[in-house]
């Protein structure tokens, strides 16, 4: 018999815990066909509502379910792992509890894994029912991202992903502090299939994402899988220098020819600010690297267990 490992991050989704299981108990019938059992893992991201009594209530009822849940909220990202370290299953699945990422294309996302995939990956192809700024601003970090990062960051991609044990320890081995999870599931490798589905709204509930936490969570993507900021302190600083050299001769040569009035305070003021800003900025962006950079030296737990079962 394998067994098939759900992990479902939830935060503040007390109205949404039993519909999923009732939504993802229908795939029952595939599964015994199958000869898979399954066990689901509801992730407690420090919700301050009535989730954990939710979880439990359905524990009582089928045993497969089970819960972790945390000291206090540390993210998706978090939950995710925790998942995937607790979960003992042949092959593992992540889901959002809002049902937007329908566990009804089980059985098609196995299909493909009988055809050798190491996992199933979904990616919705429309952004329907989302604010247009916000699909305006995810359709350029992608592109950004696929520019300047070496890792294939799929535009649309889900985390809503079927795994082999194989890849779920690969990405187990990947400890790191400020997680990424979509650039980690590309690092990783393997043979991966991609499903394309419409958008699904949220059923119940708000999204947990407002556009800052999505402004930052992007810069973390970008940090976390390129360098490539790095180097524009590096890039910019050349190219002042060369606009420097040629100044320096334009001005020696109009020197020499017309004289040298005293006049262009002005000018190099407005030089003085704008090479001061991109120093600034370019420290910014070390800066930011570093702050990373200290967080991992210093090692912290990416979660902390209250309460599991
Ligand atoms: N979530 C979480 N911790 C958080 C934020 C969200 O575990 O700090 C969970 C949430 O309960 C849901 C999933 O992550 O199951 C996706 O969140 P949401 O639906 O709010 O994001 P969206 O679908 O709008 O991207
Ligand atoms: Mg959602």
């Amino acid at each position: 018999m394998k067994l098939l490992s759900v992990i479902v991050p939830c935060y503040n989704e007390e109205e949404n815990v039993v519909d999923f299981y009732n939504e993802f108990i229908k795939n029952e019938p595939f599964l015994n066909k199958r000869e898979m059992d399954f066990e689901i893992i509801y992730i407690n991201d420090g919700s301050k509502d009535n989730t954990i009594a939710e979880i439990k209530k359905l524990h009582e009822r089928d045993e497969r379910v089970h819960m972790v849940s945390f000291s206090r909220n540390f993210g998706k990202e978090a939950g995710l792992y925790a998942g995937l370290e607790h979960a003992k299953g042949d092959y593992v699945v992540a889901m959002d509890v809002d049902l937007q990422d329908p566990p009804s294309l089980l059985p098609e996302m196995f299909s493909y894994i009988d055809k050798g995939y190491d996992s199933v990956a979904t990616r919705r192809v429309t952004r329907k029912g989302e604010p247009p700024i916000r699909s305006f601003f995810a359709r350029c970090f992608y592109k950004l991202m696929n520019v300047i990062s070496k890792t294939e960051i799929v535009d649309g991609a889900r985390d809503y992903r079927l795994m082999t044990r194989q890849m779920v320890d690969a990405i187990l081995s990947m400890k790191e502090y400020n997680r990424f999870t979509k650039g980690i599931y590309g690092w990783v490798g393997f043979e991966t299939y991609w499903l394309e589905y419409e958008n699904i709204e949220r059923v119940k509930g708000e999204t947990k994402w407002s556009f800052w936490k999505l402004l930052l969570y992007s810069i973390e993507g970008i940090m976390a899988f390129s360098t490539v900021p790095l180097s524009i302190a590096a890039v910019v600083g050349l190219l002042f220098c060369v606009i420097a050299f040629a100044a320096m001769i334009f001005i020696v040569v109009r020197a020499m020819i017309w004289g040298d009035p005293v006049a262009g305070w002005p000018s190099t003021a407005c030089i003085i600010t704008l090479v001061a800003g991109v120093q600034l900025f370019c420290i910014g962006i070390i800066g930011q690297y570093l702050a990373k950079t200290y967080m991992e030296v210093k090692d912290r737990p990416i979660y902390i267990v209250k309460e599991k079962f």
